[in-house]
């Protein structure tokens, strides 16, 4: 018997031990037990811990970094495996160890029909409060377990229509002129820039890409404004800049200032930070125009499938959004992107070690493939 066959019977002899069914195998040698064919196993999950590589320094309004934490995740089901993944950007409050400890306490083996899968993520909600990314990372690899066992990537499962997926944004950080002036030039093969604004340098910014290009902008203060006026302001002079939004330009604190701001700005004014799943939503009629859905966020496909549902009952804006990230978690959000009126996928553009290949862009535009789950394929053998 091959050592990994061992480890398999193991587990289900103490599996029967603790269902009191031990007696089946009193008469039987481990030599000729076979598993009944009815009796299938649950679900395996392993987890491991690692870093993403930045291209460059990463700075937005309130940090700076180079590595972003990640833990990778495979569920296996019948010899098929899916992978998914949590992505720990440190505004979030999540951390390898926090996400390890989480999957640790997990018990998925105990669910042997992969396909019970509200049931499934309903359990691994309920565990604990938070720990989104963690939980995003067991949905994603759940998620690509079963497109797979169907022979369907998502958007197909969900029905959704691949030609309607936008152009995705290329991410711009704080830096000095002569560093965004490269990252304008790296930016070539995209057709909307995202700009990073709030740590008092807006205007110089925006001036600097402007004498480079005139592709569509949208921008991102992450909280950095901190008054109203001042937002306002900024929206009108961005207006003429041919800016297309501007993402969460004051404290999430701040609604009522911000749902000023919303109704006398003349672009849309889109949640980031202060909607991070159906509930803060549900919360937020009135205060922004639309609300960037992320996977790491709200906890995952399944969520954020619903999210998008949510927001559009409420008429608001729907982006599809994510953290810096492998091609695992982005082609999983890419899945959703035929539901988005803009896209920010950009996340494993900007590491230097992907582990994944998936979803590609295409002259500017998200281009899903008809990969089965959430199309992608091993790069780097992580299991
Ligand atoms: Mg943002």
């Amino acid at each position: 018997m091959k050592k990994r066959d061992f480890i398999k019977y193991s587990g289900i002899v103490a599996g029967m031990f603790l269902t009191g069914t031990s007696h089946v195998l009193a008469n039987q040698t481990m030599k000729n037990y076979k598993p009944a064919k009815s009796r299938k196993a649950g679900l395996k999950l392993s987890f491991v811990p690692y870093d993403l590589k930045l291209r460059h320094v990463f700075t937005i309004a309130n940090n700076s970094r180079t590595t972003t934490p990640v833990v990778l995740t495979q569920i296996e089901y019948d010899g098929i495996k899916g992978y998914g993944e949590a992505s720990m950007p440190p505004y979030l409050g999540e951390s390898h160890e926090s996400v390890l400890k989480f999957l640790t306490g997990l018990n998925l083996s105990q669910f042997t029909d992969p396909y019970l899968m509200e049931d499934i993520l309903d359990y691994v909600d309920k565990v604990s409060p938070g720990n989104h990314a963690a939980k995003a990372s067991v949905d994603i690899a759940l998620h690509d377990l079963l497109g797979k066992m169907m022979g369907k990537p998502w958007f197909r499962i969900w029905g959704l229509d691949p030609a309607l997926a936008p152009n995705t944004s290329f991410t711009i950080g704080i830096d000095t002129p002569e560093i965004i002036k490269e990252k304008v030039a790296e930016a070539a093969p995209y057709k909307v820039l995202k700009v990073k604004l709030g740590a008092g340098s807006d205007k110089e910014i925006i001036t600097t890409i402007r004498n480079l290009t005139d592709k569509p902008l949208c921008v991102d203060a992450n909280q950095g404004w901190k008054e109203k006026n001042y937002a306002l302001d900024m929206a009108n002079w961005l207006k003429d800049k041919n800016v297309m939004f501007i993402e969460q330009p004051m404290p999430k604190t701040q609604a009522d200032d911000i749902a000023w701001l919303t109704r006398n700005s003349p672009l849309p004014v889109m949640a980031d930070e202060a909607i991070q799943d159906a509930n803060d939503l549900m919360a937020a009629k009135g205060i922004y125009s639309g609300v960037n859905i992320k996977l790491m966020k709200c906890g995952g496909m399944n969520a954020a499938f619903k999210m998008a549902q949510v927001a559009k009952l409420m008429g608001m804006k729907i982006m599809i959004g994510c953290m810096t990230e492998t091609s695992c978690a982005v082609s999983a959000a890419a899945q959703l992107a035929p539901l988005a009126k803009w896209a920010d996928l950009d996340g494993n553009l900007l590491i230097s070690n992907d582990c994944y290949e998936g979803m590609k862009i295409v002259d500017g535009k998200i281009t899903l493939n008809e990969t089965p789950g959430i199309g992608i394929q091993e790069v780097v053998k992580m299991f």
